[in-house]
């Protein structure tokens, strides 16, 4: 673990004058575009602690948006990564392969989902391997069509933007946007309007009689769903959901794709959240957690389905760099020997207990949910109507980064705080950032 003293500390506002410094240096060089959470500027992270560059110790509820699971500083991360720097920095695999790369495919064939025969390739972003599942895919299947859900979220490029549900930010005015893209209810079980308990049936058939009317299931390449949304509000499809859609899927020759960027590597509190629902995907995107902070992504799947595209139809300069390759050896390494998979249950444990107990207390939490350590509250004006409550949320949200507690919002609606901490912080770090949450409610106007 990283020598970082795992201790919340303001010595400062926040952000603080150093930062407030480099913020005026950026913002006269850096396109506004690129906008940040919170800028306080980062000296150095580890565990469970961001420290700022004004000596500022903030509790870390995002980890990078689910990338550090391991920690920002793992040591296992560091040293892989550190023998692999002074050996060489690239090659570039299409040109000369290395072994790291093959390594990390091995890894992903053994831990994803499913026991069939598994190939991978890498990439450097989430959004490069979804785009490459539907190269895949296409290839395989012959087809164009690909089906995605309301509020996903896969990626940034041309054609993720277009898989992608939300206009603002991530949209508005970049189109125009990727054709044959297709659109259909996801089992979003809070805001169903039969309620939970009818959701995963009744959203699965709406699904898969859209699929059927509007494109015709001969037609549809993949369909891709997060297992549990992640930039969407951390929704997790009510249960039927998925395996409805599994199942749909095989029947028609329609390849299934999973995109486990953000759900992935032991963050759900199993290594896939596929394997909540027993789900065995023909393709697998990750990213995020998979490398310990360092670039990497990849497809893995049935490897018939992996082989359909022709040989140099896949790859890029980058891609599996062999420092992230041996990142993620690391980050392995370190998941398997911390068992970071029961660490994410025991994070559900505690954080899904004092949440409840909280939204005992304020109404304005209309639902607590999510699996593992990745758990959020979703925010809203009246528990009756639940018309979301995004100003809250951001409200919320910029009171728990005054006291020194990192955290992130999501949703269709910006009505989403959202939990990711690092799988390694110390259980006494996480109730006291439950702590700041739990104060920054009291002190709303007019909690109850
Ligand atoms: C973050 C994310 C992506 C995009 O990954 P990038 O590395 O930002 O391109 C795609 N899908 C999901 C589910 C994500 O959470």
């Amino acid at each position: 673990m990283t020598a970082i003293p795992q201790e919340r500390r303001l010595v400062t506002a926040v952000p603080g004058p150093r930062s407030l410094e480099l913020q005026a240096r950026r913002e006269a060089v850096v396109a506004a575009g690129v906008a940040s959470t919170l800028p306080v500027f980062a000296a150095r992270a580890g565990g469970g602690i961001l420290e700022d560059v004004d000596g500022n110790r903030l509790i870390d509820f995002g980890s990078g948006i689910a990338v550090t699971t391991v920690g920002a500083s793992a040591e296992a991360v560091v040293r892989r990564a550190t023998a692999q720097l002074a050996d060489f920095t690239h090659t570039c695999f299409m040109v000369t392969p290395y072994e790291g790369y093959v390594e990390v495919c091995e890894k992903l064939a053994e831990l994803t989902p499913g026991d069939h025969a598994k190939k991978s390739a890498l990439f450097n972003s989430g959004a490069e391997a979804v785009e490459n599942a539907v190269k895949i895919a296409r290839s395989w299947t012959k087809r164009q069509a690909v089906v995605v859900f309301d509020h996903a979220y896969h990626g940034r490029t041309n054609l993720t933007m277009a898989l992608t549900a939300k206009n603002m930010p991530y949209k508005n005015g970049f189109g125009p946007f990727a054709p044959e893209i297709y659109r259909v209810p996801v089992a979003y079980g809070y805001r169903w309007p039969t309620g939970p308990e009818n959701c995963g049936a009744e959203a699965s058939a709406q699904a898969i009689d859209q699929i059927t009317k509007q494109i015709g299931a001969e037609n549809v390449a993949a369909i891709i769903i997060e297992p549990v949304l992640g930039e969407g509000g951390f929704i997790e499809p009510a249960k039927g959901f998925l395996p409805a859609l599994a199942r749909f899927a095989k029947d028609h020759g329609i390849v299934f794709v999973a995109d486990e960027i953000q759900s992935g590597f032991c963050r759900t509190g199993q290594w896939f959240a596929s394997e909540d629902e027993g789900l065995v995907p023909d393709l697998v995107t990750t990213a995020k957690g998979i490398a310990g902070g360092l670039p990497l992504a990849a497809v893995t799947g049935r490897a018939e389905i992996m082989d359909a595209a022709h040989a140099s139809g896949l790859g890029g300069t980058y891609g599996g760099n062999p420092v992230a390759c041996a990142a993620a050896l690391g980050a392995i390494e370190t998941m398997r020997e911390l068992d970071l998979v029961a660490r994410a249950r025991r994070i559900e444990e505690i954080m899904k207990g004092r949440l409840s107990a909280m939204s005992e207390k304020y109404d304005v939490i209309g639902d607590v949910r999510g699996r593992g350590a990745m758990i959020a509250i979703e925010l809203v004006k009246d528990r009756g109507t639940k018309e979301p409550d995004p100003a809250t949320t951001g409200a919320l949200a910029k009171a728990c980064h005054a006291e020194g507690l990192l955290v992130l919002t999501c949703g269709t609606y910006g009505n989403v705080l959202r939990f990711l901490p690092p799988l390694v912080i110390g259980e006494d770090l996480l109730n006291e950032g439950l702590d700041v949450l739990e104060s920054a409610l009291a002190a709303l106007p007019g909690a109850s």
